[in-house]
């Protein structure tokens, strides 16, 4: 089995459920985050543009932690993440990468199909490993 999760970054508003998913269903600290969503833009802000106007640009970036387990209890039942499931684009997809037939298999196809790249985020970002990023 080779769990992992999978980021539509063109379709991520950055709205940030998927993160307050995770801080809600693990009880998490007001400061604890094993989630967070990545402002793609200036650099200077949360909901800053990158860009002069009318020709500006941000994406959003969900990031996971190490700390991310992969909601492994709720998998165990046969449930999707927590973040997974609450996304409202269904920006994010989770299954088993070794299995061809399987959700996530299947929509990473398909996107490589359609032109976009698969990455993941480089190891000295210190990030939850199994996340991959598709983007075009
Ligand atoms: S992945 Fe989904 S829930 Fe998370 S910020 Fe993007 S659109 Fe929102
Ligand atoms: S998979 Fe579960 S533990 Fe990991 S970030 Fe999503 S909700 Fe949190």
């Amino acid at each position: 089995m080779k769990y992992a999760i999978l980021v539509n970054k063109k379709r991520c508003t950055g709205c940030w459920t998927c993160s307050m998913a995770c801080k809600v269903a693990h009880d998490l600290q007001p400061n604890e985050w094993w989630l967070t969503v990545r402002t793609i833009g200036s650099g200077a802000g949360i909901d800053e543009p990158a860009g002069q106007w009318p020709n500006c640009t941000m994406s959003w970036q969900p990031v996971y932690s190490k700390k991310c387990m992969h909601c492994a209890d709720r998998v165990a039942e046969g449930e999707e993440p927590h973040c997974v499931y609450n996304c409202p684009t269904h920006a994010l997809s989770f299954g088993n990468l070794d299995d061809a037939s399987s959700a996530i298999s299947k929509r990473m196809d398909d996107l490589i199909n359609r032109g976009y790249r698969i990455y993941k985020l480089p190891k000295w970002e210190g990030t939850r490993h199994n996340i991959y990023y598709a983007d075009i």
